[in-house]
């Protein structure tokens, strides 16, 4: 058997949406993607969305509407992909990591005052594997030291932790749609937030700081447009919008599968003392599912999956130990304990709507026998 480590799940509707777009006047952002934001804040329950064109740019422009800059340091986790942090370095701030909590891998809240300076502007924590930090406790620590707070929500549209949303504690929420998220255009993302400073001046910004987007400065009589900041060249167009529309009201049934499959994969697992299980706090979104197992056997278990037709991944190992951090940040593996042992036992398995129980059933299988060999 193949069991790929993703498979989409756009439909025919999905696809012949982006043919009209094709067949239409319209190409960048437009009417479809107005549609998409609409229906994106109708989903998430927050008042604006902005369409970007990836999570990275939305996690850069929301550091910039906040204000983070060169000399301003920004909290956040070693236990995430690269791009949560390579958009902190993308304002010229400096990242500051503070280690994650060892039974979920999110950032460690308690952990987040031992690590702030005057020069602290933000905290940017990651709602890992689709369950949510603690955004309660962390939204304390930020009122009480006037930290602004971006939350990446890359795994995480569907969640709800202590009765909160991604974005309703934070400034700003961060989505993205690459090719294997939970919804998906290939490559795209959003920012959404209740703030309209924040929703004003991410517009501007994701359109070469332009004070007119196409769609005004091409319809009716010609209007000029002026250049009110330095901007970037970040949008969401109408092609992509075209895959997002329709998705949305599929979100919650493809978690209601996705959470099946995870209840396959944890009776499976949970009686096997060489297998890990993250906690899962709150109503998770789901997007990842990831076992923790012996860190002396973890590449051979990917390898012995990889050969059993089985695809996988590793989300992540740790940041603070990939060369790039370590020459030009210069921490210790050991600074983040917790982090960097989480990344040296991760192994993810295949999780979407389209994967069958027979395919799970084989997962589990080849996974039981990857962690009983030795070699
Ligand atoms: C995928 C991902 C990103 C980056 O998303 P893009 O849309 O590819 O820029 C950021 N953070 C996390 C945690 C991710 O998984």
């Amino acid at each position: 058997m193949q069991v790929e480590f993703h498979r989409h799940s756009l439909q025919e509707q999905d696809i012949e949406n982006v043919c009209k777009v094709l067949r239409s006047l319209f190409l960048t952002t437009g009417p479809v993607t107005a549609t998409f934001e609409k229906r994106f804040c109708e989903y998430t329950g927050l008042k604006h969305t902005i369409g970007l064109n990836s999570c990275t740019a939305a996690l850069h422009l929301a550091l910039l509407a906040l204000g983070v800059g060169p000399g301003d340091e920004v909290v956040t986790t070693p236990m995430t992909f690269i791009a949560s942090v390579t958009a902190i370095l993308h304002t010229g701030a400096t990242p500051v990591f503070v280690d994650v909590e060892p039974q979920t891998g999110l950032l460690d809240v308690s952990r987040i005052s031992q690590a702030l300076t005057p020069a602290t502007k933000a905290v940017l924590p990651v709602h890992l594997y689709g369950a949510m930090a603690d955004m309660r406790a962390l939204r304390a620590v930020a009122d009480a030291h006037t930290l602004g707070i971006v939350e990446d929500c890359a795994h995480c549209i569907e969640a709800q932790r202590d009765g909160v949303r991604p974005g309703q504690l934070g400034d700003a929420a961060c989505y993205s749609f690459y090719a294997t998220k939970n919804l998906t255009c290939g490559e795209g993302g959003a920012l959404s937030c209740n703030d309209p400073a924040v929703a004003n001046a991410v517009t501007v910004l994701r359109l070469h700081g332009m004070s007119k987007d196409a769609i005004s400065r091409y319809s009716g009589k010609y209007k000029h447009w002026d250049m009110i900041a330095e901007g970037w060249k970040y949008n969401l167009n109408d092609i992509h919008s075209a895959l997002l529309v329709d998705q949305i009201e599929r979100l919650d049934a493809q978690l209601a599968r996705r959470n099946e499959i995870c209840a396959q994969y944890d009776a499976a697992f949970s009686g096997c003392p060489d297998i890990e299980l993250p906690a899962v706090p709150g109503k998770s979104a789901r997007h990842l599912y990831t076992i923790w197992v012996d860190p002396a056997r973890r590449d051979d278990i990917l390898h012995s999956l990889h050969d059993k037709g089985v695809g996988v991944a590793v989300n992540y190992r740790a940041i603070h130990t990939l060369q790039f951090f370590r020459e030009t940040m210069g921490h210790a593996p050991e600074d983040f304990p917790n982090a960097l042992r989480i990344g040296q036992r991760t192994v993810t398995l295949p999780l979407y709507p389209g994967l069958r129980d027979e395919e799970a059933a084989y997962v589990s299988r080849c996974v039981l026998e990857a962690v009983g060999e030795r070699g």
